[in-house]
């Protein structure tokens, strides 16, 4: 097999213009014509990885199955193409210097001066082609914004590797933007010709321009842009705004975004024409979102609501179930930090969610939400933290543990949620975690197998014994000194890790929908296979 075909995307003018999403869909239609595609991003900024990041900085982390803290671009990558990203599918400058520092301590340079080029660039070319006799296609999204000082070398990266794979092998698409100016809407190319010159001045000439504007293109524009910026008008392609972004790899196709890409590595689309059946399918998908039959209201009462991107996953995964299900859900954010009368902040929710988080603020808000849900009986779905709270507030308000708590919040408390190494009794086979350990990378991070009680309603939606779900977390309930507490309120413990020592999924049989896990189900959605426990809430949540 040949070595895959390598195509880098770049993104200039401003951030936040749909990098991953553009790298996304294109690999989503590239697959559609049979090809086998693999998604990465190089990151330039100095973390390790995001895992330390506030989502405020940078939006979501997602979690892959073998357990990478990485970018939410690669949540798009897996939603688009349903391949499972994994921890090489991501890298960031700051991992690259880690990694060559701890080198040249242990004198493995032997006595070479160590530079940016050829070694921090070759690192990064090694990541972009790592196992590419596997793909037809990689695509490399480069994180920032071409002109940016922490860039250059990812750009330096991607210049070397055309002049060793060849024209025909590499592609260079650079997303940009057109913006409409003045009351005549008039388009504007002098901001795409300048990250155009940066580009160039990186040694770096754009194969396409992937043009992001909330108007159709002129053709005079096109063209404009073609003469300014060296390439052909027919790979001058629009990227319109869109309301659904499940419609956006349709969109590419039409604008011929795929056929410009093919010709470009001289394979003929006649040969490789677009599967009848994915074309049918996202039709149907986007068809579906956009033409509901039914709206209800989800509330997210959570810490970070104030940046969407916080809850990526989260919110495509309620995207993908409503869509199914021809339901629209009007999402209320719900700052749990900030809210001071709960009830009237979330009285209108036909479903609540408590979702993932960290640190102590807003957390007897979300409490007493979740009081509210379960007394209530407004189904309430807890994710991770979520879960953990709804564990507290039962203990606390039904089996009467009044100081019930988690020692990440209070060192003085019964520790019903605690790290592992805090519990009294055996932890089992399972990395023990410490207060003292690095925060960077030290939680239970990836999938992780749980096993499902019989006549359990987890059961009863999943339809397995077993399931394979993805954490992201340091602490656990502990369920050697609590779990019988626990079950004694009723509630159900229906999930368990296989070694029965860890809680996985709690529920409360008597209530219409109670459910919390202690795992991200966000992060395993896919737009044409939502996952299990979204539909069962939303439908449970839209009287179905
Ligand atoms: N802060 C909690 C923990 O570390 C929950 C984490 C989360 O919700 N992802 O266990």
């Amino acid at each position: 097999m040949n070595n895959s075909k390598l195509i880098f995307v770049t993104g200039g003018v401003m951030s936040s213009l749909g990098k991953g999403l553009a790298a996304a869909s294109l690999g989503a239609i590239l697959q559609a014509r049979g090809f086998s595609v693999c998604i990465r991003k190089f990151d330039p900024y100095l973390n390790i990885d995001p895992g330390t990041l506030s989502p405020y900085q940078h939006g979501e982390v997602f979690v892959t199955n073998d357990g990478a803290e990485s970018d939410l671009d690669l949540g798009h990558y897996e939603r688009y193409t349903g391949r499972d990203a994994c921890s090489s599918d991501y890298l960031t400058t700051g991992r690259v210097y880690s990694d060559i520092l701890s080198r040249e301590r242990k004198g493995e340079y032997l006595g070479s001066t160590v530079q940016v080029i050829p070694h921090i660039t070759d690192e990064i070319k090694r990541f972009i082609k790592k196992n590419d006799e596997d793909f037809d296609f990689i695509i490399t999204e480069v994180g920032g914004t071409v002109g940016d000082i922490e860039g250059l070398p990812a750009l330096e990266a991607v210049r070397q590797l055309r002049n060793e794979q060849g024209y025909h092998q590499t592609m260079f698409v650079h997303l940009t933007y057109i913006p409409n100016v003045f009351i005549t809407g008039e388009q504007k190319t002098k901001p795409t010709q300048h990250s155009v010159k940066a580009l160039l001045q990186a040694g770096i000439q754009p194969d396409l321009l992937l043009c992001r504007s909330s108007q159709p293109l002129h053709e005079n524009i096109k063209g404009k842009l073609a003469l300014f910026c060296n390439v052909h008008q027919e790979d001058v392609i629009a990227a319109l705004d869109v309301t659904n972004i499940y419609r956006v790899p349709l969109n590419y196709s039409i604008e011929k975004f795929d056929e410009r890409v093919c010709k470009h590595f001289l394979l003929n689309p006649l040969e490789h024409k677009i599967s009848e059946n994915w074309l049918k399918k996202w039709e149907n998908l986007t068809k579906s979102i956009d033409n509901p039959t039914k709206t209800i209201n989800i509330v997210i009462f959570g810490k970070y609501v104030d940046l969407e991107d916080s809850y990526k996953s989260l919110k495509e995964a309620i995207t993908h179930a409503a869509g199914e299900n021809g339901v629209k859900v009007n999402i209320i954010w719900c700052n749990a930090e900030k809210s001071k009368d709960i009830v009237s902040d979330i009285k209108e929710a036909d479903a609540i969610i408590v979702p993932g988080g960290f640190g102590v603020r807003g957390t007897e808000n979300m409490i007493k939400a979740i009081q509210y849900a379960r007394e209530k009986k407004v189904p309430f779905l807890g994710i991770c933290l979520g879960m953990q709270l709804a564990v507290i507030e039962i203990l606390r308000n039904v089996a009467g543990i009044k100081n019930a708590h988690s020692t990440e919040f209070s060192a003085d408390c019964a520790k019903v949620i605690s790290l592992m190494s805090e519990w009294i009794g055996s932890c089992g086979n399972i990395e023990k975690r410490s207060k003292t350990d690095n925060i960077g990378g030290t939680m239970r991070l990836g999938e992780y197998p749980c096993k499902l009680q019989e006549g359990s309603f987890a059961k009863q939606i999943y339809g397995e014994d077993l399931i394979n779900e993805r954490h992201r977390h340091r602490y656990e309930f502990n369920l050697s000194e609590f779990g019988e507490a626990l079950e004694k309120t009723g509630t159900r413990i229906s999930g368990r890790s296989p070694d029965e020592t860890l809680t996985e999924i709690i529920e409360i049989p008597d209530h219409p929908w109670f459910v919390g896990v202690q795992f991200h189900p966000e992060f395993k959605s896919k737009p044409l296979s939502p996952h299990p426990l979204f539909c069962s809430l939303i439908r449970k949540a839209a009287k179905f």
